[in-house]
């Protein structure tokens, strides 16, 4: 691994490269969303401090060093993470395995590296730290990672580099996820991309529970049967689904706005790459082609759920909004 097998972050990458390739300084903060990947940086940052031939890339990857930090037994690198089953790092953990051991010379490399979860790091414990940031051995480093600035101390902040950490393209969270997963088909990687908001790990997430590709599998199907869904039908099958995902409503409005996406796709564009597999994208442009569907239609159905959305927004009765939106929907597709 080095910074350029790390999807997304090019600013912060490059930041942090041209740290390793001069006098780095003595404290970073990684800032951004959970999930955004602050870890897997600042690991592989923290190699790259340690490596004996470190470049811009990072870590050279065949040193000792390198070597130790993979398998997780360099005595020069330390992590302070939440301990299982705690709510916060405690101080007397900060003061033994970090304050105690910054003193105490590198072993092998040519300096100490220390990488804390600073989102589990309270006030106290920032406190404790902060002493040693004022006043840092030499050949220390300290990374922190935190998802909100605002929980650091002014203090802390002032003593530290803020690295920011931004949303990865849909473009990245797809290769990320295709990456770790290289078995993902295509289309659902899109689909958890898409939900994603640029964070590879709420990508993760996505992917690992079913509930957003049956959700899409079923709005499709609703969408794709609506010209032919009896009134009865209608409003009682295909309502309790409406009725069982309230929570997740507004996800199931932006599905059932992609399936649309892909319907204007099959009417303007027949031969376009679609998103979904083949066996998909016959059957929505077979549906297309044998009711008609316009554009003009399209839209119409587009409005039903900007209606919906806008309802459910100002807590409108829901099943009444759920109702009409599906009986504005079949009247659309006609
Ligand atoms: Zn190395």
């Amino acid at each position: 691994m080095a910074f350029s097998e790390l999807i997304g972050q090019k600013i912060a990458k490059s930041r942090l490269g041209s740290a390793l390739t001069s006098d780095p300084g003595h404290a970073f903060v990684l800032v951004g969303p959970p999930g955004i990947g602050k870890k897997s940086l600042a690991r592989e940052f923290a190699k790259g401090l340690l490596c004996s031939h470190p470049t811009e890339d990072g870590g050279c990857g065949t040193c000792p060093n390198c070597i130790y930090v993979r398998e997780h037994t360099h005595p020069d690198y330390r992590e302070l993470l939440l301990p299982p089953g705690e709510k916060n790092i405690k101080v007397a953990d900060v003061r033994t395995k970090i304050l105690s051991d910054v003193t105490i010379m590198s072993q092998i490399a040519a300096r100490k590296v220390y990488l804390i979860d600073a989102d589990y790091l309270g006030e106290e414990g920032q406190n404790a730290l902060l002493k040693t940031l004022e006043e840092p051995p030499k050949n220390v480093v300290f990374i922190l990672t935190v998802s909100d600035e605002s929980r650091l101390l002014p203090t802390i902040l002032s003593r530290t580099e803020s690295i920011r950490l931004f949303p990865n393209t849909e473009e990245e969270v797809v290769l990320a996820l295709r990456k770790m997963n290289p078995e993902i088909l295509p289309e659902e990687a899109s689909l958890f991309a898409r939900f994603s908001n640029g964070i590879i790990g709420y990508a993760v997430k996505l992917s690992e529970s079913s509930w957003l590709t049956d959700a899409w599998e079923e709005v499709t199907d609703l969408l794709l049967q609506l010209p032919e869904l009896s009134r009865t039908e209608l409003m009682t099958k295909r309502y309790s689904f409406f009725d069982e995902e309230k929570e997740h409503f507004a996800d199931i409005l932006s599905l059932m706005e992609m399936v649309l996406g892909e319907m204007a796709l099959a009417v303007v564009a027949p031969d376009s790459d679609a998103l979904r597999e083949e066996a998909k994208k016959d059957k929505i442009s077979k549906m297309v082609k044998k009711h008609a569907i316009t554009m003009r239609k399209i839209g119409l159905c587009s409005e039903a759920l900007t209606v919906a959305a806008k309802a459910y927004k100002s807590n409108g009765n829901y099943e009444m909004i759920v109702s009409r939106m599906l009986l504005a929907l079949k009247k659309g597709v006609m």
